[in-house]
């Protein structure tokens, strides 16, 4: 019997909750922390009462850490028919503990994503080596909208996890779509999902992200149809449509380099005809002559220049 492991990353943005909290005063059916936590615990316990084989991990991911929530040293000796139970008990301590730090400092820091898929994929990684015929994914509920400076890491862990044949599903909270989450589990083929209202969240996760890898076969599950591909640049974190590649280590830069940030190469750029000095104009005025008269018919070649 192949055992399936479920590694949940969970936000727990102050900033992102609290926008929530603000609204749920008003609309009795928007998503407020607690509500969420209570359902994502009980998908959670859903998951374990599957099979009595089913693993789960939970990372929780906050402006200052990213915190390994479950199982923890503790967890190794407790019996599989327990887990279910002491699970709510230790998720609710660490977001206790998480709700006593002070984030003021950390407005435009964003949950730290990358930090919790890479924990997320050394766990896999490790439980793998022990585990032969272990079928690991990944689940990502976010609340908070994307911070460009993580995009390069965030992207190390998708290839990761890409590399490691690991899905990453991720259900979108957050007001407006993830390109990173898109990103993430189109590269990973897992699935991509934004509730379109607050409630029944749960239902969603039951219907939508319960199901092994083998049952998904037979499902008809949301399909990633419109994903942004567009990159992130290097230089200012910007996102951009067009950009600049670095032919040796593929870093994406908004403007025109003459030498690579990250790996140091240097690039021969060739300058547009307008800007090129006059003498290289009178070198090539002899070679276009003896060419026009054996072969008329050839077009002539276009200036080879970097188009932004
Ligand atoms: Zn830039
Ligand atoms: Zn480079």
């Amino acid at each position: 019997m192949s055992s399936d492991l479920l590694v949940v990353i969970y936000d727990v943005s102050p900033f992102a909750w609290g926008a929530q909290s603000e609204k749920a005063q008003t609309d009795p059916n928007a998503l407020s922390f607690t509500k969420m936590s209570e359902q994502l615990l009980v998908f959670i316990n859903s998951f374990l009462l599957l099979n009595r084989e089913n693993r789960v991990a939970v990372i929780l991911t906050h402006p200052s850490k990213s915190l390994f929530a479950y199982p923890g040293p503790e967890s190794k000796n407790e019996s599989k028919r327990d887990s279910h139970v002491t699970v709510d008990a230790i998720i609710s301590e660490h977001l206790k503990q998480l709700a006593s730090i002070d984030v003021s400092d950390k407005k435009d820091t964003g949950p730290l994503l990358s930090g919790a898929l890479s924990l997320g994929l050394c766990y896999i990684n490790r439980l793998k080596s022990e585990i032969s015929n272990l079928q690991a994914r990944m689940l990502v509920l976010s609340a908070s909208s994307d911070v460009s400076s993580q995009y390069v890491p965030v992207m190390n862990c998708i290839f990761s996890a890409q590399k490691q044949s690991v899905p990453v599903d991720s259900c979108v909270l957050a007001n407006e779509d993830s390109l990173f989450l898109q990103q993430a589990s189109h590269l990973t083929e897992g699935i991509y999902f934004k509730p379109p209202l607050d409630i029944g969240v749960l239902q969603y996760l039951l219907t939508i992200f319960l199901p092994d890898l083998v049952s998904r076969k037979y499902m008809v599950l949301p399909q990633n149809s419109n994903v942004d591909y567009r990159a992130t640049c290097f230089c200012h974190r910007n996102v951009i449509e067009v950009g600049f590649v670095c032919p040796v280590c593929l870093s994406v830069f908004c403007r025109a380099q003459t030498q690579c940030s990250t790996c140091g190469t240097r690039y021969m750029v060739v300058m547009p005809v307008a800007a090129r000095p006059k003498v290289a104009a009178v070198r090539r005025a002899p070679a276009k002559q003896t060419f026009a008269s054996s072969s008329s018919s050839i077009p002539p070649q276009p200036d080879i220049t970097i188009v932004e």
